[in-house]
């Protein structure tokens, strides 16, 4: 680690490229299904495959999920977009080159708000992506025995997402990521998920001198797989380049691998320019225009984002800090949304949320969807705790115990075990005075000044119901037998 006032004397400097791989049931040029896991080497039509003599077709749904994603990072999307070669040589890539858009990408000129802080988008633009590598009997190409490619992935749409070097910390960048990600799940075009590959990240960092204006040699880092990998791969590179600029070197411009089992990363290659790819326009594809019907058309059907998501759950009396951790969990906040909408009480709904069901769903590995809990149930529950009907202690209860595993509706467990709650006063009243008669030592002692012992008369009425006795009404009995 580079000490702290050493790290003051330089700015850090960090743009993203993202790939966000498109959730459109087939591919962006062939009709192969797009699809995770399935037999290697199932998905290939001969457009995959790159055979010679085939054409590619623009998968429509892609274009429509581009314009979507890029309305939701407020960009402008231009009247025309095209399509361009990239060649490169490499066995997951059949053609030999990748279809990309170059200098006429779909999404130009966006942003993100990032804590109040302003994330430039400078382009989002569609491409291909290659297929896959499989290294046997190594973990790196160098020593292994024989590589195995898969070109089911090959040709699965990719969005690219190009920031502006914007960002001043790995937090800032970690914070962006996280941002979009939740923005292209709720906006339903991308899965999100960094551990599975179906969001990557490249990450370009250099350093300055503070209060410099001009901008070092960046690195681009790869092969990051995890949120807490960006931050640990751009921590451990800043101290690098410092080191490396304090002992009077320079940072060289390249591409580097970050190993997250080493904590460290390795140079890859020297990065190339673009001029090393041989852009030029596809042949084989029209260039693309999009008319401002389509655009509108596509606007009208955007989803709530993140952030208005944030704002609203706010005004429903939500805590910032609820709202957003809610926001990050999509699953939950729509089961929340649901439950909201079926008139449970927002801020209940948030608690049990947040509170047992997060707990009941580490405990047993599941996503909410995967429960027996339906929003309808929970709003059921939050009614007939408000109605007074069962405690919210009961509630807990049966909804960690019986609602969460079985399904089962809360009236009908209530009814089932007999839980409702005991707001008879009679009732309440005589249980209260059976108790106070029966234990006289530690009525005294309450008459001598021990009143915490308060809490052991009302925790035995309790007890003696189950906890189904009105919490507030033996608290006001207990209190008038003792203080008479
Ligand atoms: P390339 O396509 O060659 O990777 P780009 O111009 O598209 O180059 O930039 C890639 C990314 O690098 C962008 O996200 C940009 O914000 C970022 N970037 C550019 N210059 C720097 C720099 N000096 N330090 C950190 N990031 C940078
Ligand atoms: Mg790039």
């Amino acid at each position: 680690m580079v000490e702290k006032e050493l790290r003051d004397k330089y700015e850090v400097v960090i743009g993203l490229e993202v790939h966000a791989q498109l959730k459109t049931k087939t591919k962006i040029f062939a009709p192969d299904k797009n699809e995770f896991g399935q037999e290697p080497n199932s998905l290939t039509s001969p457009i995959t495959l790159g055979m010679p003599g085939v054409l590619p077709v623009l998968n429509k749904e892609c274009v429509n999920m581009g314009i979507l994603a890029g309305l939701a990072f407020n960009c402008e999307i231009p009247p025309r977009c095209k399509f361009d070669r990239k060649q490169y040589f490499y066995p997951d890539l059949p053609k030999g080159y990748q279809i990309s858009q170059y200098d006429e990408p779909i999404c130009v000129n966006g942003h993100i708000d990032i804590n109040g802080k302003r994330i430039g988008i400078t382009r989002a633009h569609l491409e291909e992506d290659a297929g896959k590598l499989v290294h046997v009997g190594s973990n790196g190409i160098a020593g292994s025995l024989y590589s195995l490619v898969d070109l089911n992935r090959a040709g699965t749409p990719l969005l690219e997402i190009v920031s502006e070097p914007d960002m001043r910390s790995p937090q800032e960048a970690r914070a962006y990521m996280e941002e979009l990600r939740d923005i292209v799940r709720y906006a339903g075009v991308c899965d999100g998920n960094l551990e599975e590959g179906s969001m990557r990240c490249d990450a370009n960092i250099s350093i300055m001198p503070k209060g410099s204006k001009e901008y070092g040699t960046r690195a681009e880092i790869k092969n990051i797989n995890s949120f807490a990998a960006l931050e640990r791969a751009l921590e451990y590179e800043i101290d690098r380049q410092i080191e490396i600029v304090e002992d009077g070197g320079e940072v060289e411009q390249e591409t580097r691998l970050w190993n997250d089992d080493t904590k460290e990363t390795k140079t890859m290659r020297s990065k190339e320019d673009a001029n090393d790819y041989r852009y030029f326009p596809e042949p084989d594809l029209m260039p693309l225009e999009i008319s401002r019907e389509w655009v509108e058309e596509i606007r009208a059907k955007m989803p709530e984002l993140p952030a208005q998501k944030r704002e609203r759950y706010q005004g429903l009396g939500l805590s910032e800090y609820d709202a957003r951790i809610l926001v990050e969990q999509m699953p939950l906040a729509l089961f929340f949304d649901k439950a909201v909408e079926l008139g449970a009480n927002p801020k209940t709904a948030v608690n049990f949320i947040m509170g047992e069901i997060s707990a009941y769903l580490k405990e047993n590995h599941q996503e909410i969807n995967e429960t027996k809990l339906t929003p309808e149930n929970l709003a059921e529950l939050i009614k007939m705790i408000e109605k007074k009907t069962i405690s919210n202690n009961i509630g807990k209860k049966i909804l960690l115990e019986d609602m969460l595993p079985t399904g089962e509706k809360a009236s009908v467990i209530v009814e089932k075990k007999g839980l409702s709650q005991i707001s008879d006063e009679g009732a309440i009243k005589d249980m209260v005075k059976k108790v106070i008669d029966s234990n006289p030592n530690q009525v005294a002692a309450y008459k001598n000044g021990k009143t915490n012992l308060l809490g052991f008369f009302v925790g035995q009425v309790m007890k003696a119901t189950q906890g189904r006795a009105n919490p507030q009404t033996v608290n006001k009995f207990v209190r008038e037998f003792l203080d008479k």
